[in-house]
């Protein structure tokens, strides 16, 4: 069932990005499925026309004047955004809910979607009903009758919801123009201590290059809070794994940011929103193959420890996750094993005890998380791991 969100990503963002540095923007899309637009305001037009994504406005011609740059976080499968959302891997300051006018309301994603966003208590919503297109003006209606029926009394009751279809561009303006007064640019504090989940890490020299000519390792994800700048101490945490013996040791690392690239292009200073790419002066072969994907990085000291046991408050959904025959989920029982997203880490996790609504954890991998740090859980169902729910830090 494709509700048409990457069809109405490609509407939105299709004209522009290609600007990133290339190798960082695919890998980090494709991990997080991140995708950016910037929106304009023709000031020559009436709204909603006036609102587009070039700077010059597709319908009088008129230079547009530049809004905000906007990232999506669209990843390929409800599942994989799921588990995003649920780790806080991702900033998220607002949610589009795409509905498809061609199919009854609910569908089972659907209440999964409203769900997450429930959990992690995004506010600021809007719902686009997709593929206008594909119905008469009366199922039209009957359609969005039952989205308000269905969103009555949920976290998504005051969303407006954008008729739309993405396939042939109609209302992309309407949805804009809903962009800009539904879901407004938080405030953010930028004194808080800076911190990056690291969501992709890579050596960018070509084999055989000079080691005086060697580029140190670079470093890609996003920043929850705080904003870093070139020339910062920054310490990644767990950091580098090292097998000794029969333990797994965590080698925290510590370097200078070298070079930050966000948006469009290198800056001096980055903050939360979208993706950044950070050169450090670590050594390549620390960073290349992923091979720091999981961990925070942020001021030297600033940093929450480092856990290789996890007590967790458990919230199961009703049912799995992504398989196809609304299975119900079970209770966790004691020595089960659990994979765990914790923002970019990724963890299997053997159950020890379980006590009422929560649950002792040893982990193979140690993760760096604050206590209330949201977790994601799946089990292994039918030769997948399935997300079943979340955990909160305890
Ligand atoms: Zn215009």
């Amino acid at each position: 069932m494709d509700h048409g969100k990457t069809t109405l990503v490609e509407a939105i963002t299709g004209v522009w990005a290609a600007r990133h540095s290339e190798e960082l923007r695919r890998g980090v899309t494709i991990k997080l499925g991140y995708a950016d637009a910037a929106i304009y305001k023709c000031p020559n037009c009436e709204e909603p026309e006036c609102y587009c994504t070039s700077p010059k406005c597709p319908v009088c011609g008129s230079e547009a004047e530049f809004q905000r740059a906007v990232s999506f976080v669209d990843a390929p499968g409800h599942e994989i955004l799921m588990t995003t959302m649920l780790s806080g891997a991702a900033v998220m300051d607002g949610a589009i809910l795409v509905i498809a006018a061609d199919e009854p309301c609910p569908q089972p994603q659907t209440r999964e979607h409203l769900a997450a966003i429930t959990i992690i208590g995004l506010e600021k919503l809007i719902i686009v009903q997709n593929k206008i297109d594909l119905v008469t003006r009366e199922d039209a209606i009957k359609n969005y009758n039952e989205i308000r029926r269905f969103v009555s009394g949920t976290i998504a009751e005051e969303a407006p919801i954008i008729p739309v279809s993405a396939q042939h561009r109609v209302n992309i303006d309407l949805l804009l123009e809903a962009m800009e007064k539904y879901l407004p640019t938080p405030k953010r504090d930028p004194t808080k201590p800076p911190r990056m989940y690291i969501v992709r890490s890579f050596d960018v020299n070509r084999p055989g290059t000079p080691i005086e000519e060697l580029e140190g390792g670079v470093i890609g994800g996003s920043i929850i809070q705080g904003k870093f700048r070139v020339g910062d101490e920054i310490e990644i945490k767990p950091g580098l794994p090292v097998r000794e013996r029969n333990r797994l040791r965590m080698y925290p690392l510590h370097t200078e940011i070298k070079s930050l690239h966000a948006g469009g292009g290198p800056v001096e200073e980055a903050l939360p929103g979208g993706l950044v790419g950070v050169g450090t002066f670590l050594d390549p072969a620390l960073t290349k193959s992923d091979g720091l994907v999981g961990s925070i990085a942020g001021k030297p000291g600033t940093l929450p420890p480092v856990f290789s046991d996890l007590t967790l408050e458990v919230s199961l959904f009703e049912t799995v996750v992504g398989t196809e025959d609304l299975r119900k989920v079970e209770g966790i029982t004691k020595g089960e094993n659990l994979l765990l997203n914790v923002g970019t880490a990724r963890t299997m996790a053997t159950v020890t005890a379980i006590s009422r609504g929560a649950i002792e954890t040893k982990l193979s991998i140690p993760v760096c998380c604050e206590e209330g740090s949201r977790v994601a859980i799946s089990r292994r169902i039918g030769g997948r791991w399935r997300l079943i729910g979340y955990g909160i830090v305890e």
